[in-house]
């Protein structure tokens, strides 16, 4: 690769990784898989030894991924969190060995132990009495959740000694059962699910809310002690050892090795054993026993150099296709999915995984019966990866030319690869588009989750969403799951609806690539909905934001016969579809666009991007020459950096509060 190049992509992965970071630890809502993030950084630390020239101490290379939000107080580690050096094969931790054995020596001992996919904490104990908790933050300074650690069972509030100050490590985690039930509980409250046990533990722990803290059910796994008085310990397994005697949970499944071979022979081990752990693990962690070893070692900026992180490849496996189902999508699209002999990959039984569309199936010829390849690292959703054999007599596969549930012939979308179902009425849309009509950006009627509409759609009391405003508490009593109470609950929260303002109900209608701010866009162009259905496509064009086919879309539906009965009986009902805007008439910043980055002092982002948009700016997540001001926080990473590049006018809260004065 020549410099230029390397260059620009270096600085490519820092931006990316940067904004996983950020994803990862401060909205615990991350949009890549680990893998995808730990391929990255692979990449990006690799370019950077190649080009040492490029590598800059702001590097995600060179920090521990994590911030402190002003949620909650700060917390100064006084021994650093640090992170840890991954590895990604059996050669790199024999090169880990052959490191330490030749600079400690040959007798030097080893743990092996499960590394715990969570979040983590720093504990501290006065006089044997738990008084502080905090996360990791950046590795310096971190987040004061004391009160939140205080409600988890497995952290002990008083010691089984009495030791004048010990500051313990761990890591708090979701065990599977709980994960499930939380997700269990999320989808009958119509709440977005948690992606993965580690999201919902960090999401879990850092609640403003100690009580929501407390319905998760997290626990706590402790590894290393950070700081002790009084009592001097040499070894790890000592220090395990004394910790489980104090009362604490520590890591399970340790083992003692001296050399690589028997450290590989315990990861293969885990690698089985993990399976069965009634927590998820992402990878295993092979440290120094002794403490004087490990200091003679020494570390990085970001990670001690007696001990490694092996995380494990994604797994693959072999299975059959059962069968290609398929979906009907609220837009009408028809996903085809993969149905095979389940198998266990990476700790979860697996039976299905998406085959996106008809070119994803053509590509890899994938038929009925073939031996497949299905991936899964950790919570990645299962893909499949090819077809491996077909089988004799088998014929390729295409998506049905007649929608499977109405019968109505499909059409080709090509600019999404998408064969769609053309019927409007169709049940399968039907019962997807209440559910979207009904949803929280959109309608928001509490109670009128899936399982609610179905139970309607299957008693035939309703047919379209405006049937919904029909309702009577007495139709709803017959049936089961429902009692006085929640019935005249629920049809009093639909009658509340009608009072939603414009914008939802046009997010409501469900028009294909019209989302929830798409419809704001529109009603601050027409508050009006006799407006919105008169506008014509040059119109619609013409606002900010809308493209050739969103305004076609948004003007065929209001041409569409079902949308205009739709809006007729809504306006029976007594709809008000008034737009309520959060636009105020102070429009000082039109035309500017602001990046926002790092952590404000005060605000949290969503606010300040509120803030921007209520008096007509725009809020962009990537920095360019177009950008007029970046909002920079505690932090910030290569955004200011490249903004101070682009020599852009850089603020801080400070003074954009004084901005908005
Ligand atoms: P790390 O995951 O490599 O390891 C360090 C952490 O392991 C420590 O903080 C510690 O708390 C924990 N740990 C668990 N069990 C342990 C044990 N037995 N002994 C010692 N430590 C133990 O590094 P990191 O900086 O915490 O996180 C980086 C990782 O997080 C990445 O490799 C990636 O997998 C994930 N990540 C993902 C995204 C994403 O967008 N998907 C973004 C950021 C980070």
């Amino acid at each position: 690769m020549d410099e230029i190049t390397a260059k620009k992509r270096i600085e490519e992965l820092s931006d990316e990784l940067y904004r996983y970071n950020e994803e990862y630890y401060v909205f615990d809502n991350p949009s890549v898989d680990d893998y995808t993030y730990d391929m990255k950084m692979k990449e990006l630390k690799k370019l950077e030894k190649e080009f040492p020239q490029y590598l800059s101490s702001d590097s995600p290379t060179q920090k521990v991924g994590g911030f402190a939000v002003n949620t909650f107080a700060e917390v100064k580690h006084t021994v650093q969190m640090a992170s840890l050096q991954d590895v990604f094969s059996f050669e790199e931790v024999e090169a880990y060995f052959e490191r330490c054995l030749n600079s400690l020596g040959k007798d030097t001992a080893f743990v092996v132990e499960p590394k715990i996919d969570g979040l983590s904490v720093s504990l501290e104990y006065r006089n044997g009495e738990f008084f502080r908790g905090s996360t990791r933050g950046d590795g310096f300074v971190g987040e004061d959740v004391t009160a939140n650690l205080r409600t988890i069972r497995s952290v002990p509030k008083k010691l089984n000694q009495n030791i004048p100050y010990l500051e313990v490590r761990g890591e708090v985690y979701m065990s599977r059962e709980s994960f499930n039930e939380l997700v269990k509980q999320q989808e009958i409250n119509d709440e977005k699910p948690a992606k993965n046990p580690r999201n919902a533990a960090a999401g879990s722990l850092r609640q403003k809310n100690s009580k929501v803290t407390a319905e998760r059910k997290l626990d706590i796994f402790v590894f290393n002690i950070q700081q002790i008085e009084g009592i001097n310990l040499l070894s790890h397994k000592e220090s395990l050892d004394f910790l489980k005697s104090l009362g604490f949970e520590t890591v399970p499944g340790y083992v003692s090795v001296r050399s690589a071979e028997d450290a590989i022979k315990r990861i293969n081990e885990i690698a089985e054993e993990r399976v069965d752990y009634s927590f998820d693990i992402d990878g295993v962690v092979v440290k120094v026993d002794d403490f004087s070893k490990r200091e003679a070692m020494g570390a990085t900026a970001k990670c001690p150099k007696w001990a490694v992180a092996y995380k494990y490849p994604p797994e693959e496996k072999q299975t059959i296709l059962k069968d290609i189902e398929v979906n009907v999508g609220r837009t009408g699209v028809i996903t085809p999915v993969a149905v095979f002999e389940s198998i266990s990959l990476a700790g979860t039984s697996v039976s299905r995984a998406t085959l996106h569309n008809q070119e994803f199936i053509s590509e890899k010829d994938i038929r009925i019966g073939d031996t497949i390849l299905v991936r899964k690292a950790g919570e990645i959703i299962p893909e499949v990866l090819k077809s491996i054999s077909h089988n004799e007599n088998s014929t390729p596969f295409y998506l049905p030319d007649k929608c499977p549930v109405c019968g109505t012939s499909t059409v080709s979308c090509e600019e999404e690869s998408a064969v769609r179902c053309p019927n409007v009425d169709c049940p399968a849309q039907l019962l997807r588009n209440i559910i979207h009509f009904a949803s929280k950006k959109a309608m928001d009627i509490e109670g009128l989750g899936p399982a609610n509409i179905e139970l309607l759609l299957e008693n035939n009391l309703i047919s379209s969403v405006a049937d919904l405003y029909e309702l009577k508490a007495n139709d709803l009593i017959v049936l089961e799951r429902f009692a006085e109470t929640s019935a005249e609950k629920l049809v009093a929260s639909i009658q509340n609806s009608k009072n939603a303002s414009l914008d939802r109900v046009i997010f409501a209608l469900g028009i294909r690539n019209v989302g929830s701010e798409t419809a704001k866009l529109l009603c601050d162009r027409f508050p009006d909905i006799d407006q919105i259905m008169s506008a014509t496509t040059e119109e619609i064009i013409s606002i900010d934001g809308f493209g050739d086919i969103t305004a076609k879309n948004v003007y065929d539906a209001f041409r569409n016969e079902r949308n205009i009965e739709l809006i007729k009986r809504f306006r029976e009902y007594g709809f008000t579809m008034q737009y309520i805007s959060n636009k105020s008439e102070d429009e000082r910043f039109k035309g500017l666009t602001f990046v926002l980055t790092g952590t404000l002092p005060t605000m949290t982002r969503d606010e300040a991007k509120a803030i921007i948009e209520k008096f007509g700016g725009k809020a962009s997540s990537s920095v360019s020459k177009k950008t007029n001001y970046v909002l920079a926080g505690e932090a910030a990473g290569s955004k200011l950096t490249k903004a101070v590049e682009l020599g852009l006018k850089i603020i801080d809260e400070n003074e954009f509060k004084n901005m908005i004065k």
